[in-house]
């Protein structure tokens, strides 16, 4: 086999013992221009995709066993079963008009089967699609441009670029690593961060963990960057010869579907003891006793048993989770597993990260601060004589990776912010660091916050270090203060700090600048450089909030979230952007740094998270502390995070959001769901579509049970009625294809639209549940009063009937085919008008807060009532067809007048819920009546903004097709 060829260039294993030019020529790679386009189209040809071997998918035929293991199809086999065995043993033969019944009852569990097996696949496979969507992609060179590429397009040869966070997505030989540190821990099971280098190694068998020049498939970089030359793809790979698959997407159960699994067995239950009253009223009050009449009454009790249990639910779920991954993912937001969608719904603390995520992360510099004093970017002229100010300038440009290439820009906003300052003052950073080459560097971390680097300037080497003002001001010996370089006392220290303090108060973000040069002699070593500098002055840059930050805070603060700002920044500059956008206010007044953190211990620092909203120069760690302590005041907690340091805390928290943008390969990873747009408001918008699914199942919950119990009800009403009237003949309420066809008609046509019915605003006016609320909560007034008035317009119909034709119609069979047909009417019928007043009701009737979002029906829960309505008329009103539902012919006269009435009363308990409704829409407007004027005021806020991103959006389609024009 051609894998097991050693001789094959893909088995390769030595590329540790060769010099780097050996591996150019054996790869035909050139390191200054990649592969050439064309050549790497051949070579993924020949060689394939690089990526392990996909799991397989779960086949269709193995979803659907297991929806028929489903307790609940279970159950509905096991009376299927009986139907059919009890018959053959009591009296050896199916009677005929039980066969209906039976086939109906299979034709529901292969029904509810299909659909639940469509569903699921499609949920795996929109799960899968998500996931490829959050996949990494590589930086490669290739025709002498680097870019961007998805990580399968990689081939043998290619030189990729890879820096702190990125997952290296082939094996490489390394040929360029400044401080380059890699967790192989997938791969070798070493746990800490290994060293690497670009050297080249002796050529004698390695293990995989010794081969210090080598970066390996799916490990990560923690620290540095590196440049590498691949050499092995997909299986090839080291990861590919051990693992031969990478892990199945499987749509787990998610801990509703587990909560509404057991409801449906407690239901169950309810039903079985009901369906035992049902089978002894049935059969002991009836005429005679025969194994024939007890096979009939054992067949129908069943059928009303499982007409009780909502088998529809889990389709309900799944269709709604898979619904809203879509929308989510539509809106920005990646979410990999269903649960993600739940514990966003829950979700009552979100501690958002403040740059980019709050604000646009574009920024520019607005002034300086040079000689302790704050200067106006106007006022300054530059002299490139003079030397300090020289290296001022430039060293802040040297000290940067940001690149422009005509109007693009790569890199750390921060540091585009230094190179755009440059091109205002003529410097060219690609030729001012072609000219001072960099010699090493140590990059920045949100630890130290602070970047190096070494530049050879003419003659001498010049270490160059910028950052955070007060950390830099830390590791300062002297300043450059009017024209000369001075001792940095702690006098001047403090001055600075109260100089510069406008500028932060200003929302500003300070970064400085210092420098030495490195005297011959002294050691060129990297614990070197950051100690005796020389401050040079700082510059003030500004990230504006994003616009809709704002509301987005405001809207979570309606919705009983609080949002919580933890970022890097300097503590006035956070608090004032905080301000800015609400996360500040007057109960969370105070902002804490890392360093105040350290110094409380729990209990105080549990006590300050009271009063608090904004940590500032923290580090990642810090992150981690504030989700533990939130957790243990059982609070269900979101935390964003970019960095590989933040991977901790995105998985400690309820939900990690990693940013799709500036994220890192590793928090991508670690976090649950991924934002790609970077925006808090994003997670505002993944929020509501959580509350909603939780929202439409428990709607759904509602209306099944409501009519399912009221089916129950009315047949142990009509059962007893006749017991009690003393009718001596064979009793029959409805017939078993009666109750069979209810099932289809109630859960399978009208109630499985829930799941795809449009997400409301509303559920942004309540509190966040608790993830152990019963699903019961809210909704069992509803369940009730479903219950009772379809039950009482049912009895009532019945009623009419019985007392308004009992003298027209002879025979007492006929009397008691008619009343019980009436009563069918309503129960069948009824469900179809409310269906959409329970979809409107929401939780706790507050839909009341919000008086102008209109109840819109959606387009599937319209076409469903159509095609319950019009296939109900057809089987009760067709001479013929009805009879197959028990129904008397409706040729006569009294007899259509029956059904007519019963028809026209179905829409009562529509409009009693309705009034119902109504009332408890006051009461609840009466009682929250300063909340609803807040909710409404930025609800109408958000209507606006809607409506001028719509004309937005309208005007600028129309000039583009101008332009095209
Ligand atoms: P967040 O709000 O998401 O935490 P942040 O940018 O405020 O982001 P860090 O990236 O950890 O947080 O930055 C912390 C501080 O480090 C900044 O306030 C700035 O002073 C300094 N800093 C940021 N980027 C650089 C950089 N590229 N080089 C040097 N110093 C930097």
């Amino acid at each position: 086999m051609e894998n097991q060829n050693k001789n094959d260039i893909r088995n390769y294993k030595r590329w540790f013992a060769m010099s780097n030019q050996e591996i150019f020529d054996k790869l035909k790679t050139n390191p200054e221009t990649g592969l050439s386009s064309e050549l790497a189209k051949k070579k993924l040809l020949d060689e394939g995709e690089n990526k392990l071997a996909e799991a397989k998918r779960e086949p269709g035929w193995l979803i659907f066993l297991k929806t028929l293991a489903d307790p609940l199809a279970i159950i509905m086999l096991i009376a299927g079963f009986l139907s059919i065995i009890l018959p053959i043993i009591l009296i050896g033969r199916i009677e005929h008009e039980q066969i209906p019944g039976i086939i109906v009852i299979f034709g529901v569990v292969l029904i509810n089967s299909i659909i639940a097996t469509t569903q699921e696949s499609k949920a795996q496979k929109s799960l899968t699609a998500l996931k490829s969507l959050a996949e990494p992609k590589a930086v490669v060179l290739r025709d002498g441009v680097q870019s961007e590429i998805s990580v399968e397009q990689i081939v043998r040869g290619d030189m990729v670029f890879l820096d702190t966070g990125k997952f290296i997505p082939a094996d490489i030989r390394i040929v360029e690593s400044p401080k380059l540190r890699v967790d192989e821990s997938a791969l070798t099971g070493e746990s800490l961060p290994v060293d690497k280098h670009a050297d080249k190694l002796a050529d004698s068998e390695m293990m995989l963990g010794d081969q210090k020049n080598m970066g390996f498939m799916s490990t990560y970089i923690t620290d540095g960057r590196a440049v590498g030359v691949v050499v092995a793809t997909g299986e090839y790979s080291a990861m590919g010869k051990i693992a031969k698959s990478i892990s199945e997407t499987k749509t787990k159960r998610t801990p509703l579907q587990k909560k509404l699994t057991q409801l449906a067995i407690w239901i169950s239950t309810i039903a079985l003891v009901m369906g035992i009253g049902i089978f002894l009223l049935s059969y002991l009050t009836g005429g005679e006793k025969n194994n024939v009449e007890l096979i009939a009454a054992i067949i129908f009790s069943i059928s009303a048993g499982i007409a009780l249990i909502p088998e529809s639910i889990m389709i309900i779920v799944t269709i709604s989770l898979s619904v809203s991954a879509k929308k989510m993912a539509s809106r920005n937001v990646i979410v990999k597993t269903f649960n993600a969608i739940e514990t966003l719904g829950t979700v009552n603390v979100i501690c958002s990260d403040k740059t980019g995520t709050l604000t646009q992360n574009k920024m520019t510099i607005e002034k300086l601060f040079l000689d302790k004093n704050i200067v106006e970017l106007k006022n300054f002229k530059y002299d490139p004589k003079e030397q300090e100010q020289w290296h001022f300038v430039n060293g802040l440009v040297l000290c940067s990776d940001a690149i422009s290439i005509g109007n693009a820009r790569l890199g750390d906003p921060t540091e585009i912010a230094l190179t755009d300052w440059g091109h205002t003052l003529n410097i060219n950073e690609l030729e001012l660091r072609d000219t001072y080459k960099r010699i090493d560097e140590i990059p920045f971390d949100s630890e130290r916050k602070l970047m190096t680097t070494v530049n050879q300037v003419d003659d001498k080497q010049v270490a160059y270090v910028k950052g955070a003002l007060d950390n830099l001001l830390k590791i300062c010996k002297k300043i450059y203060l009017n024209g000369k370089v001075v001792p940095l006392t702690e006098t001047i220290k403090t001055e600075i700090s109260q100089n510069v303090e406008p500028l932060l108060q200003d929302a500003l973000r300070v970064l400085g600048l210092a420098y030495k040069i490195i005297e011959t002699g002294q050691e060129f070593a990297q614990d070197n450089y950051e100690k005796d500098l020389i401050f040079l002055g700082g510059v003030a840059m500004m990230d504006p909030p994003r616009k809709e930050a704002k509301f987005a805070v405001a809207r979570a603060n309606d919705s009983g979230i609080r949002v919580i700002m933890i970022t890097g920044d300097h503590k006035i500059t956070a608090m004032a952007i905080a301000k800015k956008i609400g996360i500040a206010s007057p109960k969370y007044n105070e902002a804490l740094t890392g360093l105040e953190i350290d110094a409380l211990n729990d209990e105080e620092f549990k006590e300050k998270l009271k009063t608090v909203n904004v940590f500032a120069r923290v580090n990642p760690e810090h992150k981690t502390r504030i989700v533990e302590t939130l957790q243990s005041q059982n609070k269900i907690v979101a935390m964003t995070g970019d960095g590989v340091n933040d991977a901790p805390s995105l998985t400690k928290a309820d939900i990690g959001i990693a940013m799709g943008i500036t994220g890192t390969d590793v928090a991508k990873e670690s976090a649950k769901a991924i934002l790609t747009d970077d925006n808090f408001a994003t997670i505002i918008s993944g929020v509501r579509e959580g509350r909603n699914v939780y929202e439409k199942i428990k709607r759904a919950i509602a209306f099944l049970l409501g009519a399912n119990f009221s089916q129950m009800l009315v047949i142990l009403f009509i059962l007893s009625f006749w017991a009690i009237v003393g009718h001596t003949g064979k009793i029959i309420a409805l017939g078993d294809i009666n109750v069979l066809w209810h099932i289809v008609s109630v859960e399978t046509i009208l109630a499985i639209p829930y799941g795809l019915a449009h997400s409301k605003e509303q559920v942004m006016m309540y509190e966040p549940r608790s993830p152990h609320e019963s699903v019961f909560k809210w909704i069992f007034v509803e369940i009730i009063s479903i219950t009772f008035f379809n039950t009482i317009f049912a009895i009532i119909a019945f009623c009419i009937a019985y007392y308004g034709y009992k003298d027209k119609i002879e025979s007492p069979d006929q009397l008691m085919a008619i009343t019980s047909s009436a009563a069918y009417i309503v129960i069948i019928f009824a469900p179809i008008f409310y269906v959409w007043i329970v979809q409107i009701r929401n939780n706790t009737v507050k839909i009341a807060k919000e008086k102008s979002e209109k109840a819109t029906l959606n387009e599937w829960m319209l076409g469903a009532m159509i095609i319950a309505f019009l296939l109900n008329i057809i089987t009760i009103f067709i001479p013929g067809l009805n009879d197959f539902f028990n129904v008397p012919n409706t040729l006569e006269e009294t007899i259509v007048t029956i059904l007519l009435i019963s028809v026209g009363l179905s829409v009562l308990p529509f409009v009693f819920i309705f009034i119902e409704t109504l009332i408890f829409k006051a009461i609840y407007q009466k009682i929250h009546k300063d909340d609803l004027k807040i909710a409404k005021f930025n609800f109408a806020k958000k209507q606006k903004i809607d409506k001028i991103k719509r004309f937005k959006r309208k005007m600028n389609i129309k000039i583009e097709k101008m332009k095209e024009e």
